[in-house]
């Protein structure tokens, strides 16, 4: 179900800009003109959060915005200009952000915080600190803009959470703690795990240049000194969360192939690789199959490059629905890949000959264009830890396949 925003603005112009982008978000949108409007829609719906207008004609000084907190409703405000006055009055409350409507950038920032809410509500963070009111404190600003936090009160016990919640991203951690300080933690953080899927925060309290200096030598990514200012937590965390997000994508897209989704040759080579090494020790056999569409120039000769592409395309699908994604790989051109990690050799035919079959049957159904193809498959079996010697006995018995008549799988 799509999350819902409250809209509480009373030029219908501005309401119709951001409820657009809220929309082009995912966002379902509710738009008041009033505090009595939205007292009223709030009585009636849960919102996901608000976008708060402090100019409102029954709450002309930001009246409104005690009413979206109260209800929980995290609540970005918006303001005509932001002079010290409103800046004191919006400071009074926990809100999520303000941002000055005059300012080009003001659409653009709204949007960013828009994306970032739901998105948040899947990072997983780790508040370290001896001080339980300064562990409450930080605790209190993520949970404000959604993050999961997990606590822990120095650095050995936040080793132990880290490995009960090992996919825990984002670890912020004072420097002055009994046991294990905040460096120390650092350095055995770097040590564990990898660099690039965790970001760590330093604070301290100690008015001293070095500190900074050790914290990030010592691998944290950013630091902050206390007492620090809400607006400059949530933006180095903001940007510390940006950063590991482009990380996934830019590692998620080296393993992907571009045309199918699939993953590529080199994911699995390296996936494939480390389950050949268990299973050889045990000296238990792998079976990997290699299936490569029939006559496949043809149908690039015949329908165009772009039909070929959807034939890729669709065969993907196919693959996604009868197998495992995470064993199945375009390995380039039409030639694609399945490693069966644990299924018995007659369990692996039963399954490429059902596969092989509902092509040869439904094939024209997959792509728009209506294009009938089938695939012959080499199916090997070996005790090996070689991806290379289990892919080339795959190759030879493809190619029997192909000159058997293809449209079939010989093991
Ligand atoms: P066989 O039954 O022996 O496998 O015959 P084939 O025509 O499928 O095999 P061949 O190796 O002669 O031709 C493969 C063709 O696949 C040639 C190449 O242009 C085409 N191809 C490779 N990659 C792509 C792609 O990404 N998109 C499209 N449309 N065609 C591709
Ligand atoms: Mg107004
Ligand atoms: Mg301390
Ligand atoms: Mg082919």
């Amino acid at each position: 179900m799509a999350r819902k925003i409250l809209i509480i603005e009373d030029t219908p112009t501005i309401a119709r800009v951001q409820a657009h982008i809220a929309i082009a978000i995912g966002y379902e949108a509710d738009v008041a003109g009033s505090l009595a409007q939205a007292k009223e829609l709030m009585a009636h719906n849960r919102y996901f959060c608000a976008i708060v207008d402090f100019v409102l004609p029954d709450a002309p000084k930001g009246e409104a915005i005690p009413f979206t907190i109260a209800k929980s409703i995290p609540t970005i405000v918006m303001t005509g200009n932001l002079d010290a006055q409103t800046r004191e009055i919006v400071e009074q409350h926990p809100v999520i952000d303000y941002i000055t409507k005059e300012n080009k950038q003001a659409y653009h920032y709204l949007r960013k915080q828009l994306e970032r809410l739901p998105r948040n509500e899947k990072v997983k963070t780790l508040v370290v600190d001896d001080s339980k009111s300064s562990r409450t404190l930080i605790s209190a600003l993520l949970k404000r803009h959604k993050y999961q936090v997990f606590e822990a009160g120095d650095g050995i016990e936040a080793l132990a959470v880290l490995k009960e919640e090992p996919d825990i991203s984002v670890i912020i951690t004072d420097n002055e703690m009994p046991n294990m300080r905040g460096e120390e933690l650092c350095i055995e953080i770097r040590r564990l795990y990898t660099d690039d899927d965790k970001a760590i925060i330093g604070i301290s309290g100690v008015d001293s240049n070095s500190v900074s200096t050790r914290f990030l030598k010592n691998g944290a990514n950013d630091y902050l000194r206390k007492p620090f200012n809400p607006e400059e937590f949530y933006c180095r965390l903001s940007q510390n969360v940006d950063t590991l997000e482009y990380i996934q994508t830019i590692r998620r897209q080296a393993n992907t192939d571009y045309l199918t989704s699939l993953p590529n040759r080199r994911y699995f080579f390296t996936h494939v690789d480390k389950m050949l090494t268990r299973r050889a020790k045990k000296g238990q056999p792998c079976r990997l199959a290699m299936i490569d569409i029939d006559k496949f120039k043809l149908i690039n000769d015949e329908h165009g490059h772009d039909c070929g592409d959807a034939v890729l395309q669709a065969l993907g699908t196919a693959f996604v629905k009868h197998f495992d994604i995470a064993l199945v790989a375009r390995l380039g051109g039409e030639e694609f890949a399945i490693f069966f990690d644990n299924e018995e050799q007659q369990k692996c035919i039963e399954r490429l000959e059902a596969f092989r079959l509902f092509l040869e049957k439904n094939s024209r159904s997959l792509t728009t264009q209506g294009i009938h193809f089938t695939i012959s498959i080499g199916l090997a079996e070996l005790v090996t830890n070689s991806i290379d010697q289990l892919i080339t006995l795959a190759d030879s018995k493809l190619y029997e396949a192909k000159e058997a008549g293809r449209n079939q799988l010989i093991c």
